[in-house]
This record gives structure tokens, C-alpha cells and sequence, in this order.
């Protein structure tokens, strides 16, 4: 198998039981690489199919000497998938996109333009969901604004994996070492000049969505948990708000009731009165879950082993020139 040394740009495809599709979209792809008249590589990441997938690749690579294939040992996930197949990427720059053909590949021109033109993230951006259902349509939308608030972030809706990045993004991409990882929230949590492509997403061309509803939840529970630590902190602040709603109103009835004998005629009963205590205590605990959640966000932080900045090799300076 050859290929060019040093590719322009390399496109990588993550796989999982696409055996039926994936030869039209390896065609459409192919003519638009042909038309860009630049080297190119096409990186198929198989992530552990059950159908014929790996067969069709692999006789794609004995016809095409652009495509590289990566054999997963298993199925590990879009998100595994594509970091193999980004690891493996010799371009300039590097473009990622589905295998099913919902991601239009008539647009990797324009995001090689906006690469040229000096964008370094080159993010392509769902303009409307064309799923139906629950976890398709409704449930990316509520998720998407509780993200949004919850972690602090500002991640725009219908934000996808069809991407391009510089090499140099790439470089910093494979440095972040965590296991729980979303891909485009990395790419979004490193920096660099970012550009937005918008497409309407097509239909599937060949067979069911794959990843199933468990492991869109599990991906949106890994978005939250590995974004921001503040979901730890909601339950803290229930509690100061509790204790002192209570605490105040606890004083309040005590020097109205018990003190002063009712003047202005509440008549509290003792339930009530059990009721304030009870919440006064639920706000302690919640408090004190607060402040274990602090000591726990800091593990978290820690155990990510994030590098605490992003250096932009490409746009800094180094080295003066006389120095090698
Ligand atoms: N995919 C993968 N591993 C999985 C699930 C999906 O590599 O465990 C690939 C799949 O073959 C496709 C892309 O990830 O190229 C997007 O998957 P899918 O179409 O199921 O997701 P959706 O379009 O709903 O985001
Ligand atoms: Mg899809």
C-alpha cells in the first residue's frame, strides 16, 4: 500500500456498520478530492463492526492507494474512533466527517478555504436537526441550553464532528490524555482561530443511526461531567439557601411563639415547627455534600491532567532565526 509522504490533507472516516453505504460514500467523497487537484489521504477508522464493514475497507485499500484503514479490536465508540483515526493523520490539515453520508462532502471545499484563509478550526455547524424523536430532535435541544447554563460554556447548537483542524490543533489535541472524551468539546476547549461552516444535515443513506439511545445519554452525561465541575456545586448552594431560609424563619417563630406568646396570632403548631427543623437540617447536609463537591472538583480537575495551556506553535515565535 503507498501513499504521498506528506499529504495536504487527510480525511478521516469513522465506521461502524456502514458495509452497505460506505462504498457510494467512499465514490462521492473521492470525486471531491479528486476536483481539489491537492495530495490527499482518507483515514477509514473500522471501530469494531459486526457486519462486513472491514471486508469492504479493505478492498477499498487494495484499489485506492489514498486509504489508510485502521482496525479497531472492538467497538469503543465515535468518540475513540475518530481520536485513533486523528492520531494517525499526516495532512496539514485534517477533516473529519461520518461515514453514513449526512455530512455533506460536496462542502470540503469551502472548509479547505476557510483553512487556507487562516481559520485553524473549521467547524461545521447543523443548521437544522434532521432526526426525529426524542434523542434526535427535542432532547438535543433541551440539552444543548442546559449545557450551555449549567457548565458556563458557550457551545452552539448543532455544533458537529464534521471538522477540519491544522496539524498544529491536532498536535495539541492528542496531547489531552482524558478517557471520558467528546471530541468536539475538545477541539472547542483548546482555541485556536476557529471558522463555522453551516450545512444541512442529510438523511442516512444506508441503515440506522448507530449509536443508540444509551450511548447518547452516556455521551451527554460525559459532556456535562467532564466539561465543568458545576453540576457538583448546584446541591451546595441548595443547601446555604435552605439552612438560611430556615434558620431565619426558625428564629422568627421562636421569639413570635415561644417568647412573645403569639401576638400576632400565628398559631404554629409543633408540626410546623418539627417541619423548619427538618428542612434547617436537610440545608446542613446539602451544605456539607457542597463542600465535599469542592474537594471532589478538585480531583477532577486534577485526575483530567488537562495541560494548563495551549501553545499555538504555528503563530508564535519561539526561536529567534539564528537560533536551530
Ligand atoms: N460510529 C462509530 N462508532 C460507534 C458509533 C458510530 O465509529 O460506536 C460512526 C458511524 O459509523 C458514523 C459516525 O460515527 O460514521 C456517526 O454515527 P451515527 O450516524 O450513528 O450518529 P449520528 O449521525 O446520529 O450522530
Ligand atoms: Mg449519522
Amino acid at each position: 500500500m503507498s501513499h504521498d509522504v506528506n499529504p495536504t490533507i487527510s480525511i478521516v472516516v469513522p465506521a461502524y456498520n456502514e458495509a452497505v453505504g460506505i462504498t457510494a460514500f467512499h465514490n462521492a467523497l473521492t470525486e471531491v478530492l479528486q476536483g481539489l487537484q491537492q495530495p490527499y489521504e482518507i483515514i477509514y477508522c473500522n471501530d469494531g463492526s459486526s457486519d462486513k464493514t472491514a471486508t469492504v475497507l479493505h478492498n477499498i485499500t487494495t484499489t485506492d492507494s489514498h486509504v489508510k484503514l485502521i482496525n479497531l479490536s472492538r467497538n469503543f465508540g465515535k468518540e475513540a474512533a475518530l481520536t485513533a483515526g486523528i492520531s494517525e493523520a499526516h495532512g496539514k490539515a485534517i477533516i473529519t466527517i461520518d461515514a453514513d453520508g449526512q455530512h455533506p462532502v460536496e462542502l470540503i471545499p469551502d472548509f479547505i478555504t476557510k483553512w487556507q484563509d487562516g481559520a485553524q478550526v473549521v467547524a461545521g455547524v447543523r443548521m437544522n436537526a434532521s432526526g426525529k424523536g426524542f434523542t434526535k430532535n427535542t432532547g438535543p435541544r433541551l440539552f444543548h441550553g442546559l449545557f450551555n447554563i449549567v457548565t458556563g460554556q458557550k457551545v452552539e447548537m448543532g455544533s458537529s464532528d464534521f471538522r477540519l483542524i491544522d496539524r498544529v490543533v491536532q498536535q495539541a489535541f492528542l496531547e489531552l490524555p482524558e478517557d471520558d472524551r467528546v471530541t468536539r468539546n475538545l477541539i472547542d476547549w483548546l482555541g485556536f482561530e476557529r471558522a463555522t461552516i453551516h450545512f444541512v444535515a442529510h438523511d442516512r443513506q444506508a441503515g440506522n443511526a448507530t449509536y443508540s439511545n444509551r450511548q447518547l445519554i452516556r455521551l451527554a452525561t460525559n459532556s456535562f461531567i467532564s466539561s465543568s465541575p458545576r453540576p457538583l456545586y448546584i446541591f451546595g448552594f441548595m443547601g446555604i439557601v435552605i439552612t438560611s431560609f430556615s434558620f431565619i424563619a426558625g428564629i422568627i417563630i421562636g421569639i413570635e411563639q415561644l417568647l412573645l406568646e403569639d401576638p400576632l396570632n400565628w398559631n404554629f403548631t409543633g408540626t410546623a415547627l418539627l417541619g423548619i427543623l427538618i428542612l434547617f437540617l436537610v440545608g446542613i447536609v446539602l451544605l456539607s455534600q457542597g463542600i465535599l463537591s469542592l474537594y471532589i472538583s478538585h480531583i477532577h480537575t486534577q485526575t483530567k491532567q488537562r495541560p494548563l495551556y495551549i501553545i499555538d506553535r504555528s503563530r508564535s515565535v519561539l526561536k529567534q532565526p539564528h537560533e536551530k
